[in-house]
């Protein structure tokens, strides 16, 4: 059992930001994350450059570890443990064990993941999803020289395109479902955020050899001549259809923020972000939310909303950052606006198209049933390792099933080492 003052869940940039102003006001802060090193998705570990000590990542690790807070990485909350505590699960030692961490104030900050719409092929090797195959390559698969197609919706597609071509691949096509009448409104709209320009600049500058077209998605990704790897990528922009030839396919549909840890704990939401007022504070007295689940709007946002939250813990005023955190949460619901999925999307899967990797469950058989849990029951869709994370957004999208209820554990545990903890024999819960 570990006490805090300020218990932080995800290392990302909105984690990091709040933890920072938090233990900096003299709070014993702890900042929990999943993963084996701090930095959430985009200032993911990776290998080193001449220049690291000058980025943002690299100075706010630094700020991070001279706060005072202390970070403790490679812990996985998966469930609540009581009204002021939470548990978490760990194997960064020889066992896997699981910890109780008590709180006087919470802030969540857990995150995004990628979205995943099925279509014939897109569980092949060489398939990927667009972040994910970024985060492969940073953390050393290599991919000089292979053909890449970019391809979905969404500004994460741009960076990958970008980085993949720093890591050496040649990326043959970018393709955006988004049509330019969408997009055009959303770039004019970037004026007011000249960083933002510079970025998109930079991404440009590297991919200014690749074919970018908007209004074009993958209809189907299709098998080399034994079926066990990726030829091609058929692409279409609805009037007219080809194949460009690839190695690999980052694909990925915008993203779904991370938000099963505020519902286990019953925060307010408004649609599928969780509801928080200009403190961030959740409808939980004591309980904060930050960064992408409460609304998916980049980096910016995040660590302007960390750091809103970190000093409201502390009882600071935040009203000289409420003007940024307003235009983040604006440039937010232009991104929403812009990358809205296209309808052609959700008829792309055929029935024999797998739509639950975990149970291995096709189209065919989710046709006809009449929500999450009649699909549950008759199938085991969902009920994988993942647990809803891949095909639950990508249910929501085709027939608009929402999840009907989360349940502990959030994430897989062992059975030894649920039945080990204090609370859980209190509880008399079942693993
Ligand atoms: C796969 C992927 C790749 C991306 N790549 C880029 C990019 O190249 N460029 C760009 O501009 N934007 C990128 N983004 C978007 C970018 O990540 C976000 O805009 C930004 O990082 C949001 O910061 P955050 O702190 O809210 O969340 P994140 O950076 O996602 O951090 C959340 C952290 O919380 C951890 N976490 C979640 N749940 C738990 C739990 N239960 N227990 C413990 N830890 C938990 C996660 O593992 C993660 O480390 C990417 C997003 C994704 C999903």
């Amino acid at each position: 059992m570990k006490e805090a003052e300020v218990l932080v869940v995800g290392a990302g940039p909105a984690g990091i930001a709040a933890a920072i102003a938090a233990a900096e006001h003299g709070l014993r802060t702890i900042v929990l994350d999943d993963n084996p090193m701090a930095g959430g998705q985009i200032w993911r570990a990776g290998v080193r450059t001449k220049n690291h000590k000058r980025t943002a990542k690299y100075r706010a690790l630094d700020r991070l570890a001279r706060s005072g807070a202390e970070l403790l990485c490679g812990y996985r909350v998966f469930d609540s443990g009581g009204a002021t505590a939470i548990q978490a699960v760990s194997d960064v030692g020889r066992e896997v064990l699981v910890a109780c961490f008590q709180y006087k104030q919470l802030i969540l900050a857990t995150g995004a993941r990628e979205r995943f719409l099925p279509f014939p092929g897109w569980t092949l090797p060489g398939v990927f999803g667009a972040g994910g195959l970024e985060a492969l390559v940073r953390g050393g698969y290599l991919i000089d020289g292979k053909r890449v197609v970019v391809a979905g919706t969404g500004p994460l597609l741009l960076a990958v395109a970008a980085h993949l071509v720093e890591f050496g691949a040649r990326v043959v096509y970018v393709a955006e479902q988004a049509p330019i009448i969408k997009l055009a409104p959303f770039t004019v709209s970037l004026w007011k955020q000249p960083a933002k320009i510079l970025q998109g600049a930079h991404y440009w500058a590297s991919l200014w050899r690749t074919p970018y077209r908007t209004g074009c998605w993958p209809s189907e990704a299709l098998p080399s001549k034994d079926g066990k790897e990726l030829r091609a990528v058929r692409l279409t922009d609805g009037k007219r259809t080809w194949d460009e030839p690839c190695d690999l396919l980052a694909c990925g549909f915008h993203l779904v923020p991370n938000t099963e840890l505020a519902v286990l704990l019953g925060c307010a939401f408004q649609g599928e972000f969780v509801q928080v007022d200009t403190q961030q504070r959740t409808s939980l007295p004591r309980v904060f939310c930050v960064g992408e689940p409460t609304g998916i709007a980049g980096i910016d946002s995040a660590l302007v909303q960390g750091e809103i939250a970190g000093l409201a813990c502390a009882g600071k005023s935040t009203k000289h950052l409420q003007q940024r955190a307003e235009a983040e949460r604006a440039f937010g619901q232009q991104l929403a606006k812009a990358f809205t999925l296209r309808q052609e999307l959700r008829t792309l899967a055929t029935p024999e198209t797998v739509v639950c990797r975990c149970e291995d469950v096709p189209m065919s058989k989710l046709n006809g049933l009449t929500g999450w849990t009649h699909a549950k029951l008759q199938t085991r869709c969902g009920m994988g390792s993942c647990q809803g994370r891949i095909c639950g957004p990508a249910l929501e999208s085709l027939f608009g099933w929402k999840l009907v209820s989360v349940r502990p554990p959030l994430f897989p545990v062992p059975v030894h080492a649920l039945c080990s903890t204090e609370s859980h024999k209190n509880s008399g819960r079942d693993a």
